[in-house]
């Protein structure tokens, strides 16, 4: 059978992390979040007090910026690490989320993570979710998902996973991070979030998380035969 590369694109907590990571394990393919590595490259930008302004200095810090994932044995899943050190709980923490979507709009910092994400999904056989997967890192992926829900329904999921991760916080508090990363990445100048014209629309709004992946498995499988 081919290996084909699925590009999951979408609004922010639609549940693209989670339905890419159970498709990639349906399929056995790897599994790449490309919101961890903005997320990354975010705290690495605000650990070391980099100006969003200074171009030189965003350019020498992404020099200075390793971004890897490894596989936790106990969970199977993968965890994002920055230059060595494990910071996959560190980037879901709402500081980080208030600021991503900033940082993410630097040309600079867009370049060196798109360049990143084709060496990793080179070798097909990957699941990748994001904001830009089917437009620009990927645009000849056999299979692009758009996903969106009810920002309401988002809002609840995204309180609940972080309250998961023993992080209290408010709905109207999540909602407004959503509306307003939503905002910043459907309008930004470089490559910003919107469906390519030859992605599968996925409303999750009544959806379970299974029923989800099992809808882009079965997509997947589609191409996947008709590829090989
Ligand atoms: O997927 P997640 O919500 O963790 O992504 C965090 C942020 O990273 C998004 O709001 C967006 O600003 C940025 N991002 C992006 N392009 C991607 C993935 C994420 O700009 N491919």
């Amino acid at each position: 059978m081919k290996k084909i590369v699925v590009a999951i694109d979408g609004y922010s907590a639609c549940g693209k992390s989670s339905t890419a990571k159970g498709v990639a394990a349906a399929l056995g393919y790897a599994y790449i979040d490309t919101g961890a590595m903005y997320r990354a490259v975010t705290l690495y930008f605000q650990q070391n007090y980099i100006k969003l302004t200074n171009n030189s200095e965003i350019s020498h810090a992404l020099d200075n910026i390793d971004i890897s994932f490894v596989v936790n044995p106990k969970t199977s899943l993968n965890e994002a690490f920055l230059n060595g050190l494990n910071v996959e709980d560190e980037i879901r923490k709402m500081y980080i989320s208030q600021k991503v979507s900033q940082v993410s709009s630097i040309k600079e910092v867009r370049e060196a993570m798109v360049s990143q994400q084709q060496k990793m999904g080179r070798k097909k056989g990957v699941v990748m979710d994001g904001r830009d997967i089917g437009t620009v890192v990927f645009p000849d992926a056999k299979l692009k998902v758009f996903m969106s829900a009810d920002i309401y329904v988002r809002g609840r999921r995204r309180q609940q996973e972080l309250l998961e991760k023993g992080q209290l916080v408010d709905l109207e508090e999540i909602m407004d991070n959503l509306k307003n990363r939503d905002y910043l990445d459907a309008t930004r100048k470089e490559s910003p979030l919107k469906q390519a014209e030859d992605a599968v629309l996925l409303d999750t709004t009544f959806l379970t998380l299974e029923e989800q992946i099992e809808e882009v498995v079965q997509l997947a499988l589609g191409k996947i035969i008709e590829a090989s």
